[in-house]
């Protein structure tokens, strides 16, 4: 069962459910509850902290949302949460920075009794991470390889073989090597019979990285790629980008070399890519509806104030290097030019775009 280190002889009045060992400790309703966030590298943080603000503090707690700022990024995330653990938060969410450097904060916040939940990114190599919320990553990163298939049977305008290049995310996030990994669940037979051909044969995690989820590494790389793979007619016919900010760079990059634009998948909905599927330029992105994350995350702190068993539904994927963390995986959803008024039907403001277009 549980370590019972979170209730600190601070058990809330009344919270004690006397039900199965399973059963947490429960801490005072209205306790300050912290919110540590990376940098605004794609609009999903940016919403995430509005939504976490507004959700927590209208679920009776005392919300602290805190983003890093774009320089010195860790370090002030670790003072950030050190804070957050000095103020009393009985719960701090973390949205990592750097998911391999925050060990000795989340053992902080451990000793001072509070629960920590990794959000969306997983803190990695410490027992003191009690649970994980993120979408599905193995999965998004399969949608993404499947979506880079069907947009070339779709649009390359030929048969196989099709010339591809490999993009991952920022190697300090250990999302990024399971999206690639579910990517190339699906690509990579189709590499290995020759449907597919990396024509710079960059096939390795750490030569496709993007450092920080920065847009100017990825144009750069993919400008590098270009002159270097593509000179003369050779064209390049698709492209896993594993985000949407990165897809847009990488669409870029291609455009400003005057090549025909290659079926480019992405990730997280954000508006200029969505306008830009309805325009039939990037081929695909996904869903991964931030509102039902920071949902989730403000309903497991609700369990654990109130001493319940907090839902999971996955505790075997998610091996941090000291512990299976247990997790909830929300579902990703694919969307192209074609689902994207369905993919959308309960996020407004996106079907609304879609809307203007058909
Ligand atoms: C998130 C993605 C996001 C990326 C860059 C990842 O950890 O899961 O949704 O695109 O970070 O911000």
């Amino acid at each position: 069962a549980f370590a019972l280190t979170g209730c600190s002889g601070e058990r809330g009045g009344g919270t004690d459910t006397g039900s199965g060992e399973e059963a947490e400790a429960g801490f005072e309703a209205g306790s300050p509850i912290g919110v540590a966030l990376p940098d605004k590298t794609s609009e999903n943080w940016v919403l995430a902290g509005q939504l976490f603000t507004d959700g927590l503090e209208e679920a009776g707690f005392k919300a602290d949302v805190q983003y890093a700022p774009a320089s010195n990024t860790v370090a002030e995330q670790q003072n950030q949460i050190q804070a957050m653990v000095t103020n009393g938060a009985k719960v701090i969410i973390i949205g990592a920075k750097d998911g391999k450097q925050l060990a000795t904060q989340v053992q902080a916040a451990k000793d001072a009794g509070a629960y920590v939940i990794a959000y969306d990114r997983l803190i990695e190599n410490t027992e003191a991470v009690d649970y994980y919320v993120a979408f599905d990553n193995f999965k998004v990163g399969q949608l993404q390889g499947q979506a880079l298939l069907d947009g070339l049977a779709e649009r390359a305008g030929h048969e196989a073989p099709y010339n591809i290049e490999l993009f991952s995310g920022s190697p300090d996030d250990a999302n990024s090597k399971v999206f690639f990994d579910g990517a190339m669940d699906v690509l990579q037979p189709e590499i290995d019979n020759g449907n597919l051909v990396v024509v710079s044969g960059q096939t390795e995690i750490a030569q496709t990285a993007t450092e920080g989820w920065l847009p100017e590494n990825a144009q750069n790389r993919m400008d590098t790629l270009l002159t270097s793979s593509y000179s003369g007619d050779t064209v390049v016919d698709g492209v896993l980008s594993p985000n949407d900010t990165l897809a847009r760079a990488i669409i870029t990059s291609v455009q400003q070399a005057g090549k025909p634009v290659p079926v480019v998948t992405g990730q997280d909905s954000e508006v200029e890519s969505v306008k830009s599927i309805m325009e039939g330029i990037q081929y695909s992105t996904i869903n991964k509806d931030t509102a039902l994350l920071v949902e989730q995350s403000i309903k497991m702190v609700g369990q654990l104030q109130a001493g319940e068993t907090v839902d999971v539904n996955d505790e075997e994927s998610y091996d941090n290097g000291a512990k299976i963390v247990p997790a909830y995986l929300l579902d990703p959803i694919i969307v192209t030019k074609e689902n994207a008024a369905e993919a959308y039907a309960n996020v407004p403001s996106l079907l609304e775009i879609v809307k203007s277009y058909q």
